[in-house]
């Protein structure tokens, strides 16, 4: 194992390292690991193809499971004779072998494969077309994005992409298949665009910016080339950021990245593997100071409410929340509800609980607000349910968004603000007496980023 380890390592891989154990238990932490690995390797140093071949199977269906997108490849002593020359094939368990005497081939391997990765998707990326931009008179869309820019200044939004292949199973782009616009006509579109109206702040509107490392920098260092002197904001996902180097963070915020959407939703890594996210706490928070190191302000969406949360669930989230806004104050958040959408894994599951959708528009206009004693959530406990609005309703917004909205808050605005923060930090959810005295006496509303 020692040459393959320093093999990795001489190249600038972190190396996890895991020796399979004979009695077929799975070690400590190889999951997490495998959930937030850029790519699986399993090594058969020796010919022990009793032991080796359930192992082998074991493990990389383990990584094909739990992370489908990091390439997996498999070698060592074992493959000298069972190899593609003899016909083998290990597909569709491993993307590629590689033979005992390969091992200084091994991280060139990996590195292949995970730019191959980043070209498959870059290759979607001829399938996006927005030249309509180009005739449009965009004028009339120009318009100050207070809460991403923090400045009355005119924002664009521009259409980069559509769908996702993350495949969250409470995602309403569970289903879809990822398009993007390529980098070089990303850079053009911007260049011409801030040329002809002048105006520097964008919005990249796709889901999952950073899905193709190899994109995602190239789109930098061309308005760097260009001179583009603009800011910008995307939707990203946090293990994408960690797949970034240093230097290719550098260029992404040199370039003009002000403020990246990631989608933590939730607080641990139990409930990010119940609604699909292949993430970790750990890789969040670290990858939000990351970004904060480079004046980059990460915005975190947090979901309550999905299909199975339990209150302990909720608590990890609110822990989540106050670990995030510890790392820097300009650390931002939306909170919302989680709302089940058709043909989605975890939607499917919980309108199981609801009256069958109607068919047609009239019905289905009148059909949210007929449901069940008034129950939106019929998949949580009604008790449930009050908590969940209760904290994206009135104690988050209050405690985490209120400060940067509200200049001047009155003493009573700061104490109810007080008592919401003291409520995330206990999990107390009943008795909301505050909401009351805040709805009766505060004028000013809340920003709450639920959409009914
Ligand atoms: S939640 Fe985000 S990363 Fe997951 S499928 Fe939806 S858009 Fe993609």
């Amino acid at each position: 194992m020692i040459p393959v380890l320093s093999s990795l390592t001489r190249n600038g891989f972190d190396v996890d390292l895991f020796i399979e154990s004979l009695d077929g238990r799975r070690p400590t932490g190889l999951e997490d690991s495998l959930r937030s690995c850029s790519a699986a390797v399993a090594w058969c140093a020796e010919l022990n193809p009793g032991v080796q071949i359930a192992g082998l199977v074991s493990f990389l269906g383990l990584a094909a499971e739990l992370n489908p997108a990091a390439p997996r490849l498999t070698g060592g002593g074992f493959f000298t004779f069972v190899n593609s020359d003899t016909g083998f094939d290990v597909d569709p368990l491993a993307h590629r072998i590689v033979p005992d005497s390969g091992i200084g081939s091994l991280p060139d391997a990996i590195t292949q494969l995970l730019s191959d990765s980043d070209r498959a998707t870059d290759q979607a990326a001829s399938q996006f077309d927005c030249s309509v931009m180009h005739e449009l008179d965009l004028q009339p869309f120009l318009n100050p994005e207070w809460f991403l820019f923090g400045t009355g200044e005119r924002a664009l939004q521009i259409p980069t992409g559509y769908g996702c292949g993350k495949k969250c199973s409470f995602c309403f782009y569970e289903q879809t298949h990822p398009k993007f616009l390529r980098a070089e006509e990303l850079v053009s579109l911007v260049t011409r665009i801030r040329t002809e109206y002048g105006v520097k702040q964008f919005l990249f509107g796709e889901l999952d910016f950073f899905a193709s490392r190899s994109r995602a920098v190239r789109v930098a260092q061309g308005l760097l080339d260009q001179d583009a002197d603009v800011r910008w904001f995307a939707l990203v996902s946090a293990q994408d950021i960690e797949r970034l180097s240093d230097e290719d963070l550098d260029v992404i915020a040199r370039s003009g990245c002000h403020i990246l959407e990631i989608g933590t939703e939730v607080g641990s890594d139990g409930a990010m593997d119940r609604i699909g996210k292949k993430l970790t706490v750990e890789i969040a928070i670290e990858q939000s100071r990351r970004l904060i190191q480079r004046g980059i302000v990460p915005l975190h969406n947090m979901m309550f409410g999905f299909v199975g949360e339990t209150a302990h669930d909720r608590r990890d989230t609110l822990r989540i929340i106050k670990r995030l806004r510890r790392l820097h104050p300009a650390v931002q958040f939306t909170f919302r509800v989680y709302q089940a959408v058709p043909a989605t894994t975890m939607g499917d599951e919980a309108l199981r609980l609801l009256p069958a959708i109607p068919k047609n528009l009239n019905d289905l206009a009148s059909f949210r607000f007929e449901l069940r004693d008034g129950r939106g959530m019929p998949w949580l406990e009604a008790r449930e349910e009050r908590e969940v609005k209760f904290l994206t309703e009135y104690i988050l917004p209050l405690a985490y968004d209120d400060p940067q909205k509200v200049h001047r808050p009155t003493l009573l605005r700061r104490a109810l603000r007080l008592a919401a923060e003291a409520r995330c930090a206990l999990g107390y959810l009943r008795a909301p007496w505050d909401r009351a005295v805040f709805r009766r006496f505060e004028k000013a509303p809340l920003c709450g980023t639920f959409s009914p």
